[in-house]
């Protein structure tokens, strides 16, 4: 077996949650919002299509023409808008199978990508796009296969529902829990069942502990989580590796740095996604 087909590699495209950030205060930790890309043995999965998708379609040109599996966690602007920019979409040959669940209104990923590209807020609608595009809605709780990958899902605590993601294979599991809010008595069972025993957890870390419950402006009820719960989601899932991860747009690259620290302090394998950080996963032997 080639070296390329035994891996499982993670790619940051987007690490930004809310609004896209590009500036001198975020070059290190990069301003792009949510995108991440998988390539796990021969297959390509794509999390999420936030401005770190446009990125990531211009690397793909050069490996057309382009079977992949891209899932949204749901459709708030920072996980959709890259959607209109990503070229490989436009291009015939390629071809694409997007999922996504309903919505709490009823209206499926292929209706909300649809949406956002309407006149008057985007000069051409989604049916100029060339590729073949398979739409898909999930149920949550189902299992999805491709080839010998497993993706699970389970629905997180945002204001209008979002879902988190774990991917197996070999062995090895990722989940992709981001867009959640903890809760204040419990851990959510659901984030612990995605995050059971894997191998690495990506989270939705918004905010520290102290801005998330500060008095002046508290961050509660909007539907994301901190560094701290990060990691007792981490250590009661058993969870090996840690990735801090939705950057609140207004965090520079000094602070991200100091979150790094404070999470390494009390979970050391964990680390604050950056854009373009690769983490490569082997499987066990005998897998
Ligand atoms: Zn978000
Ligand atoms: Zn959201």
């Amino acid at each position: 077996m080639s070296e390329v087909e035994n891996k499982f590699s993670v790619k940051f495209w987007g690490v930004r949650g809310s609004i896209a950030c590009p500036g001198p205060q975020t070059v290190r930790y990069g301003g792009n919002t949510s995108c991440i890309e998988m390539q796990i043995g021969g297959e390509r999965i794509i999390f999420d299509g936030g401005t770190g998708l446009r990125v990531l379609g211009q690397k793909l040109l050069s490996e057309m023409p382009l079977e992949v599996n891209m899932f949204f966690t749901h459709s708030h602007w920072d996980h959709i808008q890259g959607f209109p920019f990503f070229v490989p979409a436009f291009i015939k040959g390629n071809r694409f199978n997007i999922y996504g669940a309903i919505a709490p209104n009823g209206s499926t990923i292929e209706q909300r990508l649809n949406d956002q590209m309407l006149h008057p807020n985007f000069p051409v609608p989604l049916q100029i796009m060339g590729a073949n595009l398979k739409f898909c809605d999930l149920e949550i709780g189902e299992i999805v296969k491709i080839g010998d990958i497993l993706v699970e899902n389970a629905l997180l605590n945002h204001p209008g529902e979002a879902v988190g993601y774990r991917v197996t294979w070999r062995g090895l599991s990722v989940a992709y829990i981001t867009d959640t809010e903890h809760f204040p008595d419990r851990l959510d069972e659901n984030v612990l069942w995605l995050s059971r025993d894997a191998d690495l957890i990506i989270y939705d870390a918004t905010y520290t502990d102290d801005e998330y419950h500060s008095k002046k402006t508290s961050k509660v009820g909007w539907g994301h989580s901190t560094w701290q719960e990060a990691v007792k989601i981490a250590q009661a899932a058993n969870v090996k590796q840690l990735v801090i991860f939705h950057h609140d747009p207004l965090h520079t690259d000094e602070f991200m740095d100091q979150v790094s620290a404070n999470t390494a302090d009390v979970f050391p394998n964990s680390v604050v996604a950056k854009e373009g950080m690769v983490i490569e996963l082997t499987p066990p032997e005998g897998k």
